[in-house]
């Protein structure tokens, strides 16, 4: 297993749509190994593929809950009630955003496997996973801020 290396905010990849991917393939197993491996390594709870510089619609999430998730083009099919929480990203790396977001979510990809499956989740990581996903979206938790919080955080992050 590798440790990659975490695309950081300002980066354009992390604005880009990810791509669906076609089939689940060797290539598509080791890059969810190695995913795994350097979020763990990086103390993450989720990463996307944007986030390590490739632009395809690859998730893992790790929330300690005994639920390791890995999903190839994960599609959110419902959501229920709502949640507000801090959120960090290992890609902003100085943000921390209070969101809100459904508390419970079912959630359709293809596993490792290359099977079609659902996983349900809630609390933590129905917020990873729907997190995650933004990723494959281009959109990250800055984008939560208010208006004034967000021109801080620019500032803040220019002067650097
Ligand atoms: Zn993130």
């Amino acid at each position: 297993m590798k440790m990659l290396d975490i695309t950081k905010y300002p980066s354009r990849i992390l604005r880009e749509k990810s791509q669906p991917i076609k089939e689940i393939t060797g290539k598509e197993i080791e890059l969810f190994e190695n995913m795994f491996f350097t979020m763990r390594n990086s103390s993450g709870i989720g990463l996307a593929a944007p986030q390590i510089g490739i632009n395809q619609r690859l998730i893992v999430a790790d929330t300690a809950a005994g639920a390791l998730v890995r999903l190839a083009n994960p599609e959110i099919i419902e959501v229920k009630g709502k949640n507000k929480m801090e959120e960090g990203c290992l890609s902003v790396p100085e943000a921390l955003v209070s969101i809100e977001r459904p508390d419970e979510v079912i959630i359709r990809g293809l596993n490792e496997e290359g099977k079609i499956v659902e996983v349900k989740a809630k609390g933590l990581l129905a917020r990873v996973l729907l997190h995650e996903i933004d990723h494959l979206n281009g959109k990250l938790i800055i984008d939560y801020m208010s208006f004034l919080k967000k021109i801080n955080f620019n500032l803040r992050s220019k002067r650097k």
